[in-house]
């Protein structure tokens, strides 16, 4: 009899699809952890800490309270309402008439599924859509499961990486349909000022661009606020904010993200979602709303995870200076730090030959920055508690001193 065959041939639609490295490299950080290894964690881009008290209770209280059924798709009301009533503060310091409504909201199974929805959307085949790089590694492929073509806009590593509007410019063609910020920025930590954020927002408005802005690092910054697009936007015509909670009240597991954009959009990403997902998770829900509602006692928590993550940004920088031939992008949020390999410029693909030995030879998972579509450079993590990050970060430099 002939064997049954098994060999599996992708669909044209994901023939071109690479795994998320970013999740990779953690995966493996903790497979060689169950095998004994003692790894210290600096890829994965996690808040080590637990989710505040009143959060989880809250969504204890909503399963014996009955949310445990499916919701509307684009999530429950008062969660919708209580997101539009942040933006719109925000947006009222600026526009005083622009209130936002929660028909403009869709929640979603974490901003990633918010982004994937945003992106699937709003491009499709013969679209192109710029994206400032370093950037986050699944930018490129939802644009690419849209069948659309990311176009890397590189910037210049002495300005933070930050792209300029003339660099964006550059990039615009006929086809270029559509702009993905992100700030704070994964994987560089840089932060755009307020001054730079809205002429981005001009020259994509200019060339008549959707911005999809990335905003889920908003609340870690370690200087002035970091600057939402609703901060100084002149239209929210063609804009979509996403953000969630996983960030910045350490709600990565619960899964919850959103979009702020308009109705129609909003409606037509609500369909989208109705045959993937349906609604998201009816408890996390729910702890998102306490998220958003706890007043000052979860603001004062966040506030306590951002200058903890703070002295670790400190005390790894300090120790780096150590070693004036380290290169290290200076960053004023997120909780990564950009560092340039041993070898850049010379030996190729240089990041991943770093992050290779990091972890053989000393323990220390880091991502490459091929990830990030900058090869020479690797990506780490202070998720992590400070001694384990300080631990690491000498690891880094006696690995870079005799590469
Ligand atoms: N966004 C985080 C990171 O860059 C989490 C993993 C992922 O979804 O890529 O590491």
């Amino acid at each position: 009899m002939t064997p049954p065959d098994t060999s599996f041939t992708p669909s044209a639609n994901i023939a071109q699809l690479k795994e998320s490295a970013t999740i990779a490299v953690s995966q493996r950080a903790k497979a060689l952890r169950a095998a004994g290894r003692q790894i210290i964690d600096l890829g994965a881009g996690e808040p080590d800490f637990d989710t505040p008290r009143v959060i989880r209770q809250a969504a204890q209280q909503a399963i014996d309270n009955g949310a445990t059924r499916y919701t509307a798709t684009e999530g429950i009301l008062p969660l919708r309402t209580a997101i539009a009533a942040h933006a719109t503060a925000r947006r009222q310091r600026i526009i005083a008439a622009d209130t936002i409504t929660p028909a403009e909201v869709v929640v979603s199974t974490g901003s990633k599924q918010s982004l994937y929805n945003a992106c699937f959307s709003l491009f499709g085949p013969a679209d192109e859509v710029l994206i400032p790089t370093p950037s986050w590694t699944s930018y490129y492929e939802m644009v690419a499961l849209a069948r659309a073509t990311a176009v890397p806009v590189h910037g210049c590593p002495s300005r933070g990486f930050k792209v300029t509007p003339a660099e964006l410019a550059a990039h615009v063609s006929a086809r270029t349909r559509g702009l993905i910020l992100n700030s704070p920025v994964n994987p560089t930590g840089s932060v755009y000022s307020r001054e730079e954020f809205r002429d981005l927002l001009a020259c994509a408005r200019e060339h008549n661009l959707w911005v999809i802005s990335d905003e889920i690092y908003r609340r870690i910054s370690y200087g002035a606020e970091a600057v939402s697009s609703l901060d100084v936007a002149e239209s929210r015509d063609r804009l979509v904010v996403v953000d969630g909670v996983a960030k910045a009240y350490a709600m990565t597991g619960w899964r919850i993200g959103w979009t702020i954009s308009t109705a129609p959009l909003a409606k037509a990403m609500t369909a989208l979602q109705s045959h993937t997902t349906f609604s998201p998770a009816s408890v996390s829900q729910s702890a998102a709303l306490a998220a958003l509602t706890g007043g000052p006692a979860i603001d004062a928590t966040v506030t306590a995870m951002v200058a903890e993550f703070h002295t670790r940004r400190d005390a790894a920088m300090a120790l780096l200076a150590t070693e004036p031939k380290i290169r290290v992008n200076p960053p004023d949020g997120a909780f990564y730090l950009f560092i340039e390999a041993p070898g850049a410029g010379r030996i190729p693909d240089a990041g991943s030959v770093f992050a290779k030995r990091l972890l053989e030879e000393c323990d220390v998972a880091v991502v490459p920055g091929a990830a990030f579509f900058t090869p020479d450079w690797i990506r780490i993590s202070y998720a992590a508690e400070l001694t384990q990050v300080e631990l690491a970060v000498r690891r880094i430099i006696d690995a870079y001193r005799s590469a």
